[in-house]
């Protein structure tokens, strides 16, 4: 199997190549040439697996034999190894057939977890075998900065460096990232906002000449091993609610797209799915375009689900590629339209993609009404951005025999504050993060200079 571009111009790519290559060389992202597919029998046998061998198996045909199945399986029972929870991703049934996906057992109490999990061990898997090091270098505003730390921790052949905004990170955060004290792992808190943070990690990866030749590698959702890792626990938890035999519908809280993307590569896969309902906060571009087709950017809003404050959504390019037929040069001149001014989408890819996809935009308020609500029928304490995929399912439930599976992408712990607004006296850390307030911390500040930035990388980096 190779790996083609969305905008069509760009050289298909090993799988290999792939996971240590970012966006495409004609700035679209790579997909599967072809959808492996997942029979029948294939999901029957599934029934009752472990998640790490569900895992291997669905994986396994992107993989494409570049890595032995021996290795491949290690990567991934070591990656999954982590979790604090049994089942990894445990399904939790709210009602009669209302049920929360917990992705948050990982390490940093998020859904990236699953996918950085894996992505650092291929990318060190890779490297090793290359003899070749690379430096990952990223920017956070706090909640996604460290599941990259926590994927790359144990990777001999690569060094991180994370730029969060000093002293505009909430301490739960912080510490999440600060505490992380292997010799590879660099955090640096930037005398400024995000924005200047980010803008010093594009300007590293647009000339990359400060590190020698070393390779810069990007862990964002663009890389298409994040989405192939995510793909899993759609198939192992359709499987747990009778797949193949039953269907079931899933929502999702999206920003970048790469989740939902993800299930709906499952879908294509073979699995089967209903409907896909997309949650979003008021950074509501995906519904938007879906609800009213207006496909175009908006300023972006602050809210209480902070992980999901997006303008444009990166991995929706990736959609539009099915739904335009696979056509890279209709991709392309869509998006740079849409780059330019408002745009929409053509008719008929519009009305493809509403046959499988609902949406939903979920407001501040109704994220704190939402809080309060879920708790008083189940109690259970939703965190933000499952809130809004809470409410997005009780709206868009379509038939009743058909299962509904919100996936839940944070742990409530993680972003107390808006727990604490909804009237709640807070959430404790879970028993394996309790003493996290005690931990020792390491990061260096420095002022928001891009030469700097990049003589400490350079100087650091092993
Ligand atoms: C990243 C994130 C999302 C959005 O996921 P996408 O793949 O970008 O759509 C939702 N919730 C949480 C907690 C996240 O960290």
């Amino acid at each position: 199997m190779r790996y083609i571009s969305t905008r069509g111009q760009a050289p298909a790519l090993s799988f290999e190549e792939v996971v240590l290559t970012g966006m495409a060389s004609d700035g679209g992202l790579y997909v599967p040439e072809t959808i492996p597919q997942l029979s029948a029998d294939d999901l029957t046998e599934m029934a009752g697996l472990s998640y790490a061998e569900i895992a291997f198996r669905v994986m396994r045909p992107f993989v494409n034999g570049e890595i032995d199945d021996d290795t491949f399986r290690r990567l991934v029972t070591e990656a999954y190894a982590t979790f604090s929870h049994d089942a990894v991703v445990p399904l939790n049934q709210l009602d009669a057939n209302h049920f929360l996906l917990e992705l948050f057992h990982g390490p940093t109490l998020a859904f990236k977890d699953v996918a950085l999990q894996l992505l650092g061990r291929l990318l060190d898997h890779f490297l090793k075998k290359r003899g070749e090091r690379a430096v990952i270098m990223g920017a956070t505003s706090g909640d996604t900065g460290s599941a990259a730390i926590e994927g790359c921790r144990h990777c001999d052949n690569l060094d991180i460096f994370i730029l969060h905004p000093y002293q505009r990170v909430s301490e739960v955060q912080r510490r999440q990232m600060t505490s992380v004290l292997a010799d590879n792992v660099f955090n640096v808190a930037i005398e400024g906002n995000f924005d200047d943070a980010q803008a010093m990690v594009k300007a590293s990866f647009a000339d990359q000449s400060f590190l020698n030749g070393t390779r810069l590698v990007a862990v964002n959702s663009i890389n298409w091993a994040r989405i192939m890792a995510q793909i899993v626990y759609y198939v192992a938890s359709a499987v747990a609610l009778g797949a193949p035999h039953r269907k079931v519908s899933f929502c999702v809280p999206s920003a970048n797209f790469g989740n939902v993307f993800a299930g709906y590569m499952a879908y294509r896969m073979g699995l089967p799915v209903e409907r896909f309902v997309i949650a979003t906060n008021a950074n509501d571009i995906l519904h938007r375009t879906l609800a009213a087709n207006d496909f175009s950017k908006q300023e972006l809003k602050a809210t209480l689900a902070p992980s999901m404050d997006i303008v444009v959504s990166s991995n929706f390019e990736r959609l539009l590629f099915e739904a335009y037929d696979r056509d890279g040069a209709a991709v392309a001149a869509l998006l740079e339209r849409f780059q330019a001014e408002p745009t929409a989408l053509a008719d008929a890819p519009l009305a493809q993609l509403r046959e499988r996809f609902a949406s939903h935009s979920v407001d501040d308020a109704t994220i704190l009404e939402v809080i309060r609500e879920a708790h008083h029928r189940t109690q259970e304490i939703l965190d933000p951005h499952t809130a809004t995929g809470y409410r997005a399912a009780e709206r868009e439930r379509g038939e009743a025999s058909v299962p509904m599976v919100t996936l839940a992408t944070a742990h409530p712990a993680k972003f107390a504050e808006a727990v604490v607004k909804a009237g709640f006296p807070g959430v404790p850390l879970p028993p394996h993060m309790d003493d996290l307030l005690e931990r020792e911390e390491r990061y260096t500040v420095l002022p928001a200079e891009l030469a700097a930035v990049q003589q400490f990388v350079v100087e650091n980096r092993r």
